[in-house]
Order: structure tokens, then C-alpha cells, then sequence
């Protein structure tokens, strides 16, 4: 067993009984989160942040102030977080802004769970990803087959928060830098 697993172990062990406690629900982030590593969506559900001066954590932070200011509307409805929202036409768009494209499947589903949960609150929108740096926009649209993943996932991403432990770490190129890197390779 690695040390990343005994810290969580014991953390796990520090917070027994007050598990209940822990408020666990799911965000767009954890939905980000599934599709890249599941370890980082149980611990980030149970609350365990890693290091919030992180350069990395930085680097998202600046760019989500500093990009399409012109448009920037951020707006919390329920439990979902919408950095953009505007209207062309008649129709209603919302936008979520990352670094990188890379992670294009979990930015996907991500955006598709905020357009499903405006959906069910019965307001129809498009989703844009928006990638400043890269200079580069997705669109995003809902979809009964999009929608059925997403709902698969959101099952999973329930189950897995109600293991008592994370999921063993697994080694991917991510994990050079992700925030929880020391928490789950501190032997290496
Ligand atoms: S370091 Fe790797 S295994 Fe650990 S949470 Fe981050 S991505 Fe997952």
C-alpha cells in the first residue's frame, strides 16, 4: 500500500462518525474530474483539498479573471457554477472556460451537466467551451445519447463517493500536475 492511500486511510479513520457530516454532492467539477481520475473525485467529494497555493490552481485562477472579461457573468444556479451567459438571438448560451483542450471529453460532459440541469429547471441552452488561450471555442449540445452517459456517469460518480476509501492512485500523465500528486506519490 503507498503512503497516499495511508494518509486517506487515516484520515478516513479521524472523520469516522461524522462521515455523515460531510456534505458530498455533485458538482460539474467532479463530473470534470470522472473522466480524468476517479481517486481525485472521491477525495475532492469528500472535501480533501490539496495545496491551494499550487501553481497549477493559480494558473486556472488567473485565467478564468483575466479571459473574456467582456463577457464574464458568472452565476450560481443551485448547485452548478456558470462562468459565461449570454443570449444570441434567442437563444441562450452558456460557457465554461478552460486552460487547455486537452481534457476535451470531461469539458464536454461537465458543460452537458449544467445544460441537463438547466434543462430540468425547463431552460434550454446551448453550452461553448471556451479555450483562451487557445484561442478556440466547442459547442456543445444536449443530446438524448449524451444525456445517457452523463446519467451513467452520475450514477458512478454516486457509488464511488460512498466507498469509505479512494480508489487506489493510478499513474497517468496528469498526475505530474495535479494538486494531489504528493498526497498519492510521496514514496516516488
Ligand atoms: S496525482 Fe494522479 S492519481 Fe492522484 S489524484 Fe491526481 S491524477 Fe489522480
Amino acid at each position: 500500500m503507498n503512503q497516499g492511500t495511508d494518509i486517506f486511510a487515516n484520515f478516513h479513520h479521524a472523520v469516522n462518525g461524522s462521515q455523515e457530516g460531510i456534505k458530498m454532492e455533485i458538482t460539474g467539477t467532479l463530473v470534470w474530474y470522472y473522466f480524468i481520475c476517479k481517486r481525485e473525485v472521491w477525495l475532492m467529494g469528500h472535501q480533501i483539498y490539496p495545496d491551494q497555493e499550487s501553481d497549477y490552481l493559480e494558473i486556472g485562477r488567473f485565467i478564468d479573471e483575466h479571459s473574456y472579461a467582456r463577457e464574464k457573468k458568472e452565476i450560481l444556479i443551485g448547485n452548478i457554477k456558470i462562468d459565461r451567459l449570454w443570449r444570441e438571438g434567442s437563444q441562450l448560451v452558456i460557457g465554461e472556460v478552460k486552460k487547455s483542450s486537452s481534457y476535451l471529453e470531461s469539458a464536454t460532459y461537465q458543460l452537458l451537466y449544467y445544460l441537463d440541469t438547466l434543462r430540468k429547471m425547463g431552460i434550454e441552452a446551448r453550452g461553448e467551451l471556451l479555450f483562451p488561450e487557445e484561442k478556440k471555442r466547442e459547442v456543445v449540445e444536449w443530446t438524448e445519447e449524451g444525456q445517457k452517459k452523463l446519467h451513467q456517469a452520475l450514477q458512478e460518480i454516486e457509488n464511488l463517493l460512498l466507498q469509505p476509501k479512494p480508489p487506489a492512485p493510478v499513474k497517468k500523465r496528469v498526475c505530474h500536475k495535479c494538486a494531489y500528486q504528493e498526497y498519492c506519490w510521496a514514496e516516488e
